[in-house]
């Protein structure tokens, strides 16, 4: 499925979409925009269906029942990277057709102003009977055509404000389906849409992960508050923020435990990476927010594997994490290559 091939497709899709906004009476953010571009683009058949029904039993698409037909069709984890395709060619076509506009709206002022001065030449120096009013008529109009141009071009700059608006939304949209809260690391979808795409393109290029998991996290809970366990989830994001350089990318993958996905990386530098950031945690001095005393420390275990070409992604993370479970096993606070 292509959404698109070319801004002339796009911009079709824009086009037909934005009118049937309008006529339904349908909130025009940037989510509708992306639910009603997939509706004309065709991109998810099921959603078609789903928009068509409630159109017809509503009239409308009240924003929950849009929000939630587009958390269900098109925010899957297999569509993140459509929906990011989606966006950026809404944001194309938008600024596509107000340069477009721009430049004809320009041309058109150029013309005009020009035709008014070389009229104003011509009636100095034209003076035979009937010639006056003629050009006395294609002055006015030539009038009549740069204020409304000027009109046209204020319009043009109220649409650019909008688009510029809209971008900010759409980017802070995309931030919050693909950032986790707490620790302002990605989170897991992200890791589903670098591993399929890594997965697509890679020829032999190597993708190892890091699996971590913090220690005994719930005695640490029930021992220093669930608010002090998240103090250390948040340094911990800071901690692997800092530590993976491009091209590593740390996530969270849910609760206390963290990917980092290391493509193209030698294995002996994966190990390293693992290595320093077990003995970075396990060094840092935490005080407790209730007692204000020393906590001791915190330490995590660690899984690395390999992908092995050909393997779907949960066979991967499972060697990953039974890498990790060994190193629990082995007394934890370690790292374990997987077989
Ligand atoms: P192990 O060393 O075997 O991994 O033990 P564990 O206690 O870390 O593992 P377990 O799976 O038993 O418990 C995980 C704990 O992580 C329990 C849960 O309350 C805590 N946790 C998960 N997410 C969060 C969170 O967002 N904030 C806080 N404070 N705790 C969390
Ligand atoms: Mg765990
Ligand atoms: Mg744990």
């Amino acid at each position: 499925m292509k959404f698109f091939e070319n801004s002339g497709e796009a911009a079709n899709y824009l086009r037909l979409a934005v009118p049937k906004m309008i006529k339904h009476n349908i909130v025009p953010n940037p989510l509708n925009y992306t639910l009603w571009y997939s509706y004309y683009s065709n991109a998810y058949p099921k959603l078609n269906q789903a928009l068509d029904l409630t159109i017809e039993q509503f009239g409308t698409c009240p924003q929950v029942v849009s929000e939630d037909l587009f958390l269900s069709h098109i925010t899957k984890f297999d569509n993140v990277i459509k929906v990011d395709k989606i966006q950026q060619a809404l944001l194309h076509v938008a600024s596509d057709l107000s340069d477009n506009i721009e430049q004809t709206s320009q041309t058109t002022a150029n013309y005009s102003n020009t035709l008014i001065v070389k009229l104003d030449e011509l009636s100095t120096i034209v003076n035979v009977g009937g010639a006056q009013p003629i050009i006395e008529q294609l002055t006015i109009s030539a009038q009549a055509i740069c204020s409304s141009n000027d009109k046209f071009k204020r319009q043009i700059e109220t649409a650019r404000q909008e688009i510029e608006a809209l971008k900010n939304e759409l980017k802070s949209t995309k931030k919050e389906a693909t950032t986790d809260h707490l620790t302002g690391l990605f989170n897991r979808r992200v890791f589903e849409s670098i591993y399929e795409e890594f997965a697509q393109n890679s020829n032999d290029d190597v993708l190892a992960v890091i699996m971590m998991d913090i220690d005994k996290f719930k005695i640490f809970n029930d021992t220093h508050g669930h608010n002090m366990g998240d103090q250390i989830l948040k340094f911990v994001g800071k901690l692997l923020k800092k530590e993976c350089e491009t091209p590593a990318v740390p996530v969270r993958f849910g609760g206390e435990e963290f990917i980092i996905l290391c493509p193209t990386i030698e294995m002996s530098k994966v190990v390293e990476l693992a290595e320093r950031i077990r003995i970075k945690l396990s060094s840092v001095s935490f005080v407790s927010n209730k007692t204000g005393k020393k906590i001791s420390p915190i330490t995590a275990s660690f899984g690395i594997a390999v992908w092995d070409n050909d393997e779907s992604v949960t066979g991967f993370i499972e060697r990953a994490d039974k890498a990790l479970y060994c190193a629990k096993d082995n007394g934890r606070n370690q790292v374990v290559l997987a077989d």
